[in-house]
Order: C-alpha cells, then structure tokens, then sequence
C-alpha cells in the first residue's frame, strides 16, 4: 500500500478534565451523565451533530424490552431506567409500555434528542458536536487523552480516564487492545408521515394466521392488537418477513437488490398520535470497517428506504396518503468490532441457563432469555449478571468500552439492545470518575467501590440476599 507521512506539529490543547467520553449514542450519554453525577469533570464529543447515536440518527426508535422479566417484575434501573421515564414524562413513549406483552417500548426520537441534551446539562457534563476524537493520545501505554479534529481544526482534550462509546471500539483498537471483527448488520431507518395506523392494524388483525408470530418477539396477532388499541404502542415484528403471508402474496417487492437483503423483514414502530411510523427493512452485511464499503452501503440503503417506502404507500392499506418524511442520517451498525476483555459473557449465560448466571463483578442485570418459548413469555423469570469485566479491554488500562455491542460478548452484540449499552455505559462513567478521583486506572479500581455508586444511582444488582452476598449491605 502506497502510504504519505504526515508531519508532526504541535496540537493545542482545549480542555483538560477527569473522564472524556468518545461517542453520544445511548450508552455514551450514560457514561458521561453517570460520571459527572459520580463527581467527575466529564467531556463527551459526539462526531455527528446530535446525541443518541442509532437512537436518533439511525431512528432505531424502539427500546427492547428488557425491562422485565416473565412476572412481569422490573429488573432495571439506574440511567436506563431513568431513560424510558423520562421518555413517558415528555409524551414521547406510551406510559403503558410496561407489560411483558410489550417487545418494545417505541418512542420519538426527535425528542430523545432534546431529552438527552437536558440530561447532560443537568449532570454538568460538557459536549461537542460535530466534533470526531480521530486518535488516542499515547504516554506510556495510558491514553492521555484523545486528537479532536472539528471546524476549530485539530485540537487536543485530555482526560484522567476514557471511556470508548464509539460502537465500534474504535479509540481502544487505536489504542492497542486487542479486538476482532465480528461482522453483523447494518441498516438505515426511515419514517413515513400521515399514515392511517388504525386501518393498517384492522388490515393484518382481518388475518390473524398471516402475522409472522414466533419469528420475533411479538406474540400473536391479538397482542398486537392489544398493544395498539390498548397501550398506544404499534410494534410489529420485522421477523425476517418469512411469514408475513399475505405481503408476499401481495408481491412486486424483491427480498434483495444489490448489497441490500432481507428488503422485505419490515419492522414498523409507531407511538399514538402523529400518524408516522418508523420502517425498519434493508439490512447489509458489514465485515470490515472499509469506508468505501461502508459509504456504498450507507448510499445504497438510502435508496432502498425509498423502494421499501414506495412499495408500502402503494400497496399496504393504511399507507395510501403516506409520504416519506425522512431517512437516519447514520447507517445504525448493529455490531461490528468487539473487544476482547477481562471477562467474556456467553450465549450460554443468557440463553436458558439453568438459573440466575451470578458474576462478582456484576454492574447489571439482564432477563435470561427463554429461546423455548416465543411471544411475550420470551424470558425466564431470573436474570443474568452483567459482568464489570467485559467493559475492560486488554490494552490500555485507563480506557473502558461502554457500548454494549462492543463488548466482550461470544457471540458479539448478545447484549446490544439499548439496555444493555446503558448498563454498561453507566458502569463504565463511575468506574472512570472513580478513576480520576482515585488517581488509578479505570481497570484498577475496586468493584464493590464501583458497586456501592451504581447502586447509590439506583441500578439494580440483585435482590437483598444477593447484595448481603456481595457485602453491599
Ligand atoms: C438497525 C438496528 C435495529 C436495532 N433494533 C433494536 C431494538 O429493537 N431494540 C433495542 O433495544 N436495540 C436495538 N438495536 C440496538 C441498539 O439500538 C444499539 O445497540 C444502541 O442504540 C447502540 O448504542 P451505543 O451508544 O452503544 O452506540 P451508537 O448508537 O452506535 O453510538 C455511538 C456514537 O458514537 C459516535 N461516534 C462514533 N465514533 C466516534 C468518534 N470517533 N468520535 C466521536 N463520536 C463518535 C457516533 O456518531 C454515535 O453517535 C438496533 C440496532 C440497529 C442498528
């Protein structure tokens, strides 16, 4: 490869504080707001120019839920249960999300960008947009901060400690950790306006066999009914779009064009009132971090929300007056590069294990998955402990990773949905500002000293006996 040296110069610094946040999607804004609440000057620098990463840029408005387990019983808190709060306090989530009928809580993700924007002002963290942390800053095998380049030029802000919420791992592959590319799938999401979401729902629940229960999380025709009628919440299963029976009866729409697949797996969520309804459809393949691969899926899937949304107003009843409002402004990665980390969580953990999956080191619990079963009894009514050590990456030892797609899971992205980045996102900020106030690495600091602040800041870490166990209590 043909390659240029680049001169080195001298880069001003602009800030200096205790935890610098790389990345503002969900798990980043749990990290910086946990850390400035934990005490620490925190700075977080978003490269696009809005917070929320897939949740707002890609539109992925539909938080899983993963709130409860089979009872019924909430089992997270903390930033990520204060996130689906504050979301039903702005009008922007049905307050009647919280049953175990409900895959998702869907929600406005215009107004998640303003929820966030509060949240972070109110924990005191400060943020830059458009603002890209392009390369760590090295000294002696710590990262002493990150190379900002923004419309100031390149610029430096150093850190005590560093949290990567890039979704991708990006600061602590740069920074020496060792990683491997998973490959997942990516897509871009779009909204269509003035849809009639009541004549669409009577449309499918006409044709109760055809709804395409068991391939994902919806039970049946009739719970989909019930969460639309009764609880304001459209959430309709993309399920790979196999069973969709009378869509494929319907036909003209082809499954693959080009790079995309799955064209015909359409995902809708929609919240009460304004009539628009999120389109989850065209997925790609991404195995590499190649910009010219990506830029070719990013473009493409661009085209494709207009050959998914066009075939939908054309054909499905419902969508006849529809018009396609806008597309993500971000191809939502669902996950690509992973850490490789202290400790490593299991499909076997989360999938059926045959009971709770205890670790010391827990920041979090998840609802075991019951793969038995499908539909709203999707869990078992025990959890899974979401280990600290799966944030710690080999490597640098003052930088953690909050995403939870980029975490140390086999297989990658076991615990992506957005709870789960913001379990690991808030541990990863207390960890950090712990760090700082401590004046040891991220990795170094002591677990139940992280425990004690998570649970000061209302995350759940088991029951009373479970905490009598770790001496929490
Ligand atoms: C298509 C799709 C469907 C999904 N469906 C669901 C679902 O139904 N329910 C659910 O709960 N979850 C779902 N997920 C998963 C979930 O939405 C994501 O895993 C989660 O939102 C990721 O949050 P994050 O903060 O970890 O990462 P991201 O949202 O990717 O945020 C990373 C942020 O970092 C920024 N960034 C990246 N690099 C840099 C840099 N160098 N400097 C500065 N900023 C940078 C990005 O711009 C972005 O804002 C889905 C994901 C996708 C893609």
């Amino acid at each position: 490869m043909q390659c240029v040296a680049e001169p080195g110069r001298e880069i001003p610094v602009l800030d200096e504080g205790d935890v610098l946040v790389a990345g503002g999607g969900v798990a980043g804004c749990a990290a910086a707001v946990s850390a400035a609440r934990a005490g620490a000057k925190t700075m977080l620098l978003e490269r696009n120019g809005c917070l929320g990463g897939v949740a707002t840029a890609s539109y992925m408005a539909s938080i899983g839920n993963r709130y409860l387990i089979a009872s019924g019983r909430r089992v997270i808190h903390g930033f990520a249960g204060e996130f689906v709060d504050r979301l039903v306090a702005a009008g922007a989530a049905s307050p009647r999300w919280e049953h175990r009928d409900v895959p998702g809580c869907c929600f406005d993700s215009e107004r998640l960008k303003v929820i966030l924007i509060d949240w972070l002002a109110e924990a005191g963290a400060q943020v830059l947009t458009h603002a890209l942390a392009a390369r760590p800053i090295m000294e002696d095998g710590r990262v002493r901060g990150v190379f900002v380049e923004s419309k100031s030029g390149r610029q430096a802000v150093l850190a005590k400690a560093v949290v990567d919420a890039t979704g991708e791992a990006d600061l602590a592959a740069q920074a020496g950790a060792e990683t491997r590319m998973a490959g997942g799938t990516a897509s871009i999401l779009f909204k269509i306006a003035n849809v009639d979401l009541d004549k669409f729902a009577d449309f499918l629940l006409q044709d109760p066999d055809g709804f395409p229960a068991g391939m994902d999380t919806v039970k049946d025709a009739e719970t989909f009914g019930r969460n639309w009628k009764q609880r304001g919440i459209l959430f309709f299963p993309h399920g790979g779009g196999k069973s969709w029976r009378w869509l494929q009866q319907l036909g003209g729409l082809e499954d693959r064009v080009g790079a995309a697949f799955g064209l015909q797996a359409l995902g809708m969520y929609a919240v009460a009132g304004p009539g628009t309804v999120v389109i989850n459809s065209n997925f790609y393949r991404v195995h590499n971090l190649d910009v010219r691969k990506l830029s070719e899926f990013e473009l493409h899937a661009q085209k494709m929300c207009y050959y998914v949304g066009e075939y939908l107003i054309r054909t499905v009843p419902g969508f006849s007056r529809g018009r396609i409002v806008s597309m993500g402004t971000d191809l939502g990665v669902r996950h690509g590069r992973v850490i490789v980390g202290r400790s490593t969580l299991k499909a076997k953990h989360i999938k059926d294990p045959p009971g709770p999956f205890l670790a010391d080191d827990v920041i979090g619990v998840t609802p075991a998955q019951d793969t038995r079963r499908t539909g709203g009894e999707f869990y078992h009514d025990f959890t899974t402990d979401v280990p600290f050590g799966i944030t710690v990456p080999t490597g640098p030892p003052n930088l953690l990773v909050a995403s939870a797609k980029s975490v140390a899971t086999v297989p990658a992205g076991i615990i992506r949905g957005m709870t789960g980045c913001m379990i690991c996102g808030q541990a990863a900020g207390v960890a950090s500002a712990l760090a700082a106030q401590q004046g040891v690495p991220s990795a170094d600091v002591p677990v139940p000293e992280i425990q004690v602040r998570l649970l000061s800041q209302g995350v759940y870490l088991g029951d009373e006996d479970r905490l009598k166990s770790l001496h929490l209590v």
